[in-house]
């Protein structure tokens, strides 16, 4: 099969990109802006891989992504701006490269008829539920963010190329990410990062906001599972169901580098910052997944990543 891979510079399609040379056959082009995030960094190792191509492009430019998606079987799209810090600083380009550059990846996928084009949503499109409630895939949406918004937005114009069209896309909503290759932005790589320059920890509020913790490996072999195996027109939760307080999250990470409580620096609550995402994960258990990381496993092979791949997040901390 051959894949068109959008937003693969950045860091869950970089390691998805991966997982695919890795696991199968198939041939893989990546079609990124490379924005801040997006970095040919991450795909690196991949240099000379004669199934690997990379093609520089904007998903809401229709001529470039037409161009680029000719030839392929099938399309997963995880560009998007992803930060939802961002997204409160700035919310016009989240609803364009994420609202506008997924109906111009949907609509072209149409118009070259391919077979297959999975959509890379969030649980975070679901809002915030309080325990012990979990999101299923049939619950409305309320997302209460610009980025969570725009993926909500994003997240039903492909659905809706499903039904007018009859475009073959099926949805994936996964939980929080953390892994290699993920820019110092986001919270366990900035915390990580931030201890190994000998700075303190931000750490929002009263820190008991909760998340769902996936090591991104289990996420992209959930995702792949489901572009082989999802039912057409289907959705499927992603999460490994390791939900934890950003606090105790935080005092993980403090204990694998040997630190105290006392690198942690309370800061204001983000806006409209979300209590708690939870959700179902019945439906993709129920094809066969299931993740085979331990959090506590994950984690610290993450934060040894970090410590060993300086060269990689230096520069992009330097920016
Ligand atoms: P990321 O910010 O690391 O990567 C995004 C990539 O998209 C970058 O390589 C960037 O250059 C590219 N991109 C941005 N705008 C583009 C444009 N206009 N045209 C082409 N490429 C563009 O994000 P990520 O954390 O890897 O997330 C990937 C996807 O997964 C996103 O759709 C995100 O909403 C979703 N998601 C992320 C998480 C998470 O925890 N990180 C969880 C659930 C879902």
């Amino acid at each position: 099969m051959r894949l068109f891979v959008t937003g693969g510079a950045g860091f869950i399609g970089s390691n998805y990109v991966r997982h695919v040379l890795a696991t199968t056959d198939d041939e893989v082009t990546v079609f990124d802006a490379l924005t801040y995030a997006g970095n040919l960094d991450n795909l690196k190792d991949l240099d000379g891989d004669p199934r690997y191509r990379f093609v520089k492009g904007d998903i809401t430019d229709r001529d470039a992504v037409h161009e680029a998606m000719a030839g392929h079987d099938a399309v997963v799209h995880f560009a998007a701006e992803s930060h939802v810090d961002r997204s409160i600083a700035s919310p016009d380009e989240f609803v364009h490269t994420n609202c506008d550059g997924t109906n111009v990846v949907m609509d072209t996928a149409r118009r070259l008829e391919v077979n297959r084009v999975l959509h890379i949503s969030t649980d975070e499109v679901y809002g915030s539920i309080e325990e012990p409630g979990s999101f299923t895939e049939t619950d409305p949406l309320g997302p209460r963010s610009p980025y969570s918004a725009s993926k909500a937005g994003s997240d039903l114009i492909a659905l809706s190329y499903h039904t007018t069209y009859g475009l073959p896309v099926v949805v994936t909503r996964s939980s929080n990410n953390f892994g290699p290759y993920q820019y110092p932005e986001k919270v366990i790589p900035l915390f990580v990062t931030n201890l190994l320059e000998g700075k303190k920890v931000p750490l929002y509020g009263d820190g008991m906001n909760v998340r769902d913790w996936c090591y991104v490996e289990d996420n992209c072999a959930g995702v792949d599972l489901v572009l082989r195996q999802g039912d057409i027109g289907e959705i499927y939760n992603i999460g490994a169901g390791n939900e934890v307080p950003n606090r105790h999250l935080t005092e993980r990470i403090l204990d694998i580098l040997g630190k105290d409580a006392s690198w942690i620096e309370p800061v204001e609550d983000r806006l409209g910052h979300d209590r708690r995402y939870s959700i179902d994960t019945t439906k993709i258990r129920a094809l066969g997944w299931a993740p085979l990381r331990e959090l506590d496993e994950a984690l610290g092979a993450t934060v040894q990543w970090y410590v060993d791949n300086r060269w990689w997040w230096e520069p992009l901390k330097q920016r």
